[in-house]
């Protein structure tokens, strides 16, 4: 399509083409808000839920003459719904953390800050295939900011992998490297495979295990301390990868005010066009 007489590409709203084509930057950019935004509406229900629970079980407790457990204090009613909360809050959290619907984000910690002393993958790569890299994990904020690392759009923000063969996208088919060693991520760091029985079926004597169904499963069932854990480490996530969008949205608005600046400028100081009368 041709431009009109004032240069605006046709078929434009504005100055933008009707069917511009989407960077990969503006789309992640939107899945993480979309993503960020869900789930802060997913714990506004969790908390409400909460004090309804921690409420019925007040008037239930009330109701029934049950004195008082040794942590509430006895008071008014809306004092007790309060004081029970967090518990009920915190169990509720727990039981929400294995549902396959929640966004799934790595930990705050800073990967390139990460020590960890596993065996020599360099060595051992002929014969495990490096099928660690077929295991599924969460990439962080970094991992995201960075923008290296691809993930997951379908399922936010696990690692992206092959259809074909589940390795991660990353994975060298051709001897099996990572080709993204020095920005790989904190799980790629950190993990031991020396006692994971989906890679050994015997470590010491290098026998790899048998390919199995669950191989691509995360680890084995968390305990309930896990779940605590966990919760309490997305509950920090979210909030960093509240805080990398919103400064990344910031960094934008000053760049784009820095440019209009600059054509401003450009036009104030350009020669006026040239008169043909
Ligand atoms: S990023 Fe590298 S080390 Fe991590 S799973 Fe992918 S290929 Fe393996």
């Amino acid at each position: 399509m041709k431009d009109d007489e004032h240069g605006v590409p046709a078929g434009s709203v504005g100055t933008a083409r009707h069917d511009a084509p989407v960077t990969r930057d503006e789309l992640e950019r939107a899945l993480r808000r979309a993503a960020l935004a869900t789930e802060g509406v997913r714990d506004d229900v969790i908390q409400l839920a909460a004090q309804v629970v921690a409420l019925v079980e007040e008037l239930t407790r009330r109701l029934d003459g049950v004195p008082p457990g040794p942590t509430v204090t006895p008071g008014t009613l809306e004092a007790a719904v309060d004081e029970a909360t967090p518990a009920v809050l915190e169990r509720i959290r727990v039981r929400d953390e294995g549902s396959s619907a929640r966004v799934l984000i790595g930990d705050a910690e800073d990967k390139y800050r990460t020590t960890a002393d596993g065996p020599d993958c360099t060595a051992l790569l002929p014969i495990c295939q490096a099928r660690c890299c077929t295991l599924h994990f969460a990439l962080s904020s970094q991992d995201l900011d960075e923008g290296v690392i691809r993930w997951d759009y379908g399922k936010p923000y696990l690692i992206r992998q092959r259809p074909d063969d589940g390795y991660c996208v990353h994975n060298a088919p051709e001897g099996r490297g990572c080709t993204v060693y020095h920005h790989r991520p904190r799980p790629c760091r950190q993990y031991d495979c020396r006692g994971d029985a989906r890679i050994w079926a015997d470590f010491d004597r290098r026998e790899v295990a048998a390919p199995s169904p669950y191989a691509r499963r995360e680890g084995s069932t968390p305990t309930e301390l896990d779940l605590i854990e966990r919760v309490r480490a997305r509950q920090v996530a979210l909030a960093m990868e509240g805080f990398a969008i919103g400064t990344r949205e910031a960094e934008r608005a000053r760049q784009a005010a820095a440019q209009a600046r600059a054509e401003a400028a450009a036009h104030v100081g350009a020669p006026p066009a040239a008169r043909d009368d």
